[in-house]
């Protein structure tokens, strides 16, 4: 594949009449990969228009014929894996085998949607009117705004782009400007996968502006936001004023509760899997280990022990298991919360430096463990997104549960326990809308992804996701000719 630097406009590769455009770098050198444009409003707008224009012929297709597009791109996506997750790896750095894995997690929820989508199904109520048949019908939203974050820089945007496109939606996708070259890529498969010009449209410049335009014009229908949750709530207020249907994908403060019963090795391996994947910067990472007193000593030894195999590098040498962070401005945050714990009293078990790599740009950090986290530490209420275990002890289940529910976020909540009442209990009493059960890898294009309280509104993946990118009408029909 060449590498795609232009925005998607109404079936039309362009970059911004003025010239004007942003660099993209990668996050492992700061040496930049590509200029990509900076859109002025009105080309923003002409994106809009296109969605639109194009919405009433898409929508006119049948699920089966927007099913095979969507299931194509799908095919595309695993045909172009290896440059791909090249790709990812250089403007987002995350490890090679991890960005391969994101191709293929990316490319199983465009074939979810296009299971989904001929699936989408009405009904018809018995009615307490003789006379009267009510037929339930589901219909596409109507023209999306698709805003993705950068650490996932294909995956978030075929959760949306999938079901939005096999409901029969059309879109307009602004990236993330850490990684809109992956978006680039992934509109170019789309359009050999037959997606019509303008069904799908990509934008990239200014992000409040952009955000602007998308909400603030009536035929966009449908906000699909994934990123932190202080924008999503301005996003949210922003798309008040058209009352567009929105679903938001927000932050996360995942606790990780170790129980006394635990299979410890499964949980040392589970906590290595959920905190150091994509160096700790994805919204469902474990950002807090609640373990039971009893095995805290044993826990943090053999995660100690545990982390000591991991290897901190670029994303492109073999054998790296954990990048560079994103920005400086991460870097900053992730030193920042290990400053502010150790400050007020937390052990630092491992790590905690930065990691200094001749030729490369100061972004990496050692995988950190702490122990005695306290409410008090920034780390206990921020989320991290960084390579840092914090852990603190606790004694009954009731104080993990409270503890674990002690936050406004409610994304995903982690647990280890052999007791199968116990994992019931626990389960039923987490305030999140992802519980692994002796699981840390719990995401799945099958299964209905999202957060409770501030971590969002609306699901993705599962059957649930075509609720998302469809209207409920009802059809109230009285036979003329009934005698009764
Ligand atoms: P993060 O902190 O992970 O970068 P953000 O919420 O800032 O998360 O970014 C997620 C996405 O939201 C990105 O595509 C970003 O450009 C976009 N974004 C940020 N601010 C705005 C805004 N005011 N309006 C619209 N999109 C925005």
């Amino acid at each position: 594949m060449d590498l795609r630097t232009d925005c998607l406009v109404a079936g039309r590769w362009v970059r911004a009449a003025s010239g004007a455009s942003d660099p993209v770098t990668d996050p492992a050198t700061d040496q930049p990969i590509a200029e990509v444009p900076s859109l002025a409003r009105a080309e923003v707008a002409a994106a809009v228009d296109a969605a639109w224009d194009a919405w009433p012929a898409w929508r006119s297709r049948t699920a089966a014929d927007r099913a095979a597009i969507v299931a194509r791109l799908g095919e595309l996506l695993l045909r172009e894996a290896e440059p791909l997750a090249a790709l990812i790896t250089r403007e987002q750095g995350k490890p090679l085998a991890e960005a391969a894995g994101e191709v293929r997690y990316a490319a199983s929820f465009l074939a979810a949607a296009a299971a989904e989508g001929p699936r989408v199904r009405g009904e018809t109520v018995p009615a307490a009117l003789t006379a009267r048949r009510i037929t339930v019908l589901r219909q596409p939203v109507g023209p999306c705004a698709i805003i993705t974050p950068w650490n996932f820089p294909a995956a978030m945007i075929t959760r949306k782009l999938g079901p939005a496109l096999a409901a029969g939606c059309t879109a307009v996708i602004k990236p993330a400007p850490q990684t809109p070259l992956t978006a680039m890529a992934i509109a170019e498969l789309a359009v050999e996968a037959g997606v019509p010009a303008g069904a799908i449209n990509l934008v990239t410049g200014d992000a409040p502006m952009i955000g602007e335009v998308l909400t603030g014009d009536a035929r966009m229908r449908k906000l699909s936001f994934t990123g932190s949750t202080a924008v999503g709530r301005l996003l949210m207020q922003q798309a008040a004023a058209n009352l567009m249907r929105i679903s938001l994908e927000l932050g996360g403060h995942a606790p990780f509760i170790v129980f006394d019963d635990a299979d410890l090795d499964a949980a040392v391996a589970g906590a290595v899997a959920c905190k150091f994947r994509n160096a700790g910067q994805t919204c469902i990472c474990a950002n807090r280990f609640l373990v039971h007193e009893s095995v805290h000593e044993a826990f943090v030894a053999r995660l100690a022990e545990a982390m000591d195999g991991l290897r901190v590098g670029r994303g492109t040498e073999p054998g790296v298991s954990v990048g560079p962070l994103i920005d400086d401005a991460a870097v900053a945050k992730v030193r920042g919360h290990v400053a502010d714990a150790v400050t007020q009293g937390a052990t630092l078990v491992r790590g905690g430096e930065p990691v200094r790599f001749e030729g490369l740009a100061d972004r990496f950090i050692a995988p950190t463990l702490l122990t005695g986290l306290t409410p008090a530490m920034r780390m206990h209420a921020e989320e991290t997104f960084g390579p840092v275990a914090a852990v603190r002890s606790f004694a009954t289940e009731a104080e993990a549960i409270a503890m674990a529910n002690d936050t406004p976020y409610g994304l995903a909540a982690y647990f280890y326990t052999r007791d199968a009442s116990r994992l019931v209990r626990v389960a039923e009493s987490l305030e999140a809308g992802i519980v692994g059960a002796n699981d840390a890898t719990p995401s799945a294009a099958e299964a209905p992804f999202g957060g409770m309280k501030h971590s969002g509104l609306g699901r993705e993946g599962g059957h649930q996701v075509m609720d998302e990118y469809t209207e409920v009408k009802y059809v109230s029909q009285i036979l003329t000719d009934a005698t009764t």
